[in-house]
C-alpha cells in the first residue's frame, strides 16, 4: 500500500480534519468557544496565524467530544496523574491484534504532536464506513496524548518537580521525562512520575510499534540542496537493541518518512544518542519497533502544516500496520535518509513560541 496522500487523508477524515485545522468548528465550536486560561503558554484563538493549541482543560474537553462522537469506537481515560495532579490522557481505538502506541509531548514546550493526535483520532476513530471498520478490526492504537500536562501548563520542557535535583532535568524545576524510560528502572522506582505512567501503560499494552512525537529547532540541508528540514526521525541507536527490533524500527521509519514526504515535508535523520533512558532506545530495547519523530519549530504560519503532516504520518502508519505493508519495506532505505543539516540562523527564534529549547536538547 502506498503512503496516503494528503488528499486521501483529507478524504478519510471526511473533512473533519480540515475543519479542525483551520482552527474551526470542531476544535472550538462558536457556540462554546473555550476560554483561554491565562498562563505562560501562548494560546492563540484565531487572531494570529499560528496553530491553535488546546489548554489542558480544552484537551480534556476535546477528547471527551471525540469519544462521544465516536459512539464508543474511541475510548478515553486517564492512566495516571502528573505531579500537579493533572490527568494523563490515553485514547484507544480498534480491537485488532496489531498494537501501536503513540506518545506526544513528553517535553511540555513541544506541543504540536498533541494537536496531530487529535486529528488522527478523529480520522481513524469516527468513520463508520467499511474501510474504517476493517482498519479498526486489524489494529489497536493507544495514544498518550500530552504526556507532560504540567510542562505544557508552565511552558517548559521538564515535568513539575521543584524538589528535583535530577541527573537529567533542571534542579528546582523538574525531570526530563524522556530520560527516564530505562527498562532496568522499574516504574515504582522511577523518579519521573510521567515516565513511570508511560512505562506502566507500555507494559500493560505491549505494542509492537511505538512512536514518540517531539519538536526540534530549525535546520536545513547543506547547499546546494538548502531546503529547510521540517521533520527529523530516528530509530533506536543503543547497541543492545536486537537486530529484529532495529530492523522493524527502520521499516517503520521508512514508512513514516514516506508519509511525511508525501504530505510535503522535508525529512532528515535525527542525530540522537544511545542512552537507554530515551524512549526511542528504551522501547526498542523492550522489543518494539520504536521511532522518534521531531517536528521542526517552523514559523507560526506553518504550524498547521506541521500538525497536519504529523497527523498524516500517524494515520498512515496505522494503515500500514493493518495491511501488513511494513514487512515488505527494505530497512536499508532508512539508512539512506540524509542526516540533519546545520541549524538555521535565528532558528531559535521559533522558541519564542516556547516550542523548542534554544539549546536544542536532544530527543
Ligand atoms: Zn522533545
Amino acid at each position: 500500500m502506498r503512503p496516503l496522500s494528503f488528499q486521501a487523508v483529507r478524504s478519510l477524515a471526511a473533512g473533519l480534519a480540515a475543519a479542525a485545522l483551520t482552527g474551526g468548528a470542531l476544535a472550538a465550536p462558536a457556540a462554546a468557544a473555550p476560554v483561554h486560561a491565562p498562563g505562560p503558554v501562548t494560546e492563540q484563538g484565531g487572531s494570529g496565524q499560528g496553530a491553535r493549541l488546546h489548554t489542558n482543560t480544552e484537551l480534556a474537553r476535546e477528547l471527551k467530544r471525540i469519544e462521544h462522537a465516536s459512539h464508543g469506537r474511541v475510548r478515553v481515560r486517564s492512566i495516571g496523574t502528573s505531579n500537579q495532579g493533572r490527568p494523563i490522557w490515553y485514547a484507544t481505538l480498534g480491537t485488532g491484534p496489531t498494537r501501536l502506541m503513540y506518545v506526544t509531548q513528553q517535553h511540555g514546550n513541544e506541543p504540536l504532536g498533541t494537536e496531530s493526535a487529535l486529528l488522527a483520532l478523529r480520522s481513524l476513530g469516527l468513520g463508520d464506513d467499511r474501510e474504517s471498520r476493517a482498519l479498526r478490526s486489524k489494529i489497536t492504537l493507544g495514544i498518550v496524548v500530552r504526556a507532560n500536562p504540567d510542562g505544557h501548563h508552565h511552558g517548559w520542557r521538564y515535568n513539575y518537580d521543584p524538589g528535583a535535583d535530577p541527573e537529567y532535568g533542571e534542579p528546582g524545576k523538574g525531570y526530563d521525562i524522556n530520560r527516564y524510560h530505562d527498562p532496568a528502572v522499574a516504574p515504582d522506582d522511577n523518579p519521573a512520575t510521567e515516565a513511570a505512567v508511560i512505562q506502566r501503560q507500555y507494559a500493560a499494552f505491549r505494542p509492537s510499534i511505538m512512536v514518540d512525537y517531539h519538536m526540534q529547532g530549525r535546520y536545513a540541508f547543506p547547499p546546494p540542496d538548502g531546503r529547510e528540514i521540517t521533520t527529523s526521525i530516528l530509530w533506536p541507536t543503543n547497541d543492545d537493541v536486537s537486530a529484529g527490533a532495529l530492523r522493524a524500527a527502520k521499516q517503520v521509519g521508512v514508512r513514516v518518512h514516506d508519509a511525511f514526504t508525501g504530505a510535503g515535508a522535508v525529512v532528515s535523520q535525527y542525530p540522537g544518542g544511545s542512552y537507554e533512558g530515551i524512549a526511542r532506545n528504551a522501547y526498542g530495547l523492550r522489543g518494539s519497533a520504536s521511532l522518534l519523530v521531531e517536528l521542526s519549530a517552523l514559523p507560526q504560519e506553518r504550524e498547521n502544516f506541521q500538525i497536519r503532516s504529523a497527523a498524516i504520518s500517524m494515520v498512515d502508519l496505522a494503515r500500514a500496520a493493518a495491511s501488513g505493508a511494513l514487512a515488505g519495506i527494505d530497512p536499508a532505505r532508512a539508512d539512506a535518509i540524509p542526516p540533519r543539516g546545520p541549524s538555521l540562523p535565528g532558528g531559535s527564534a521559533a522558541a519564542a513560541r516556547g516550542a523548542a529549547p534554544a539549546h536544542d536538547a536532544a530527543d
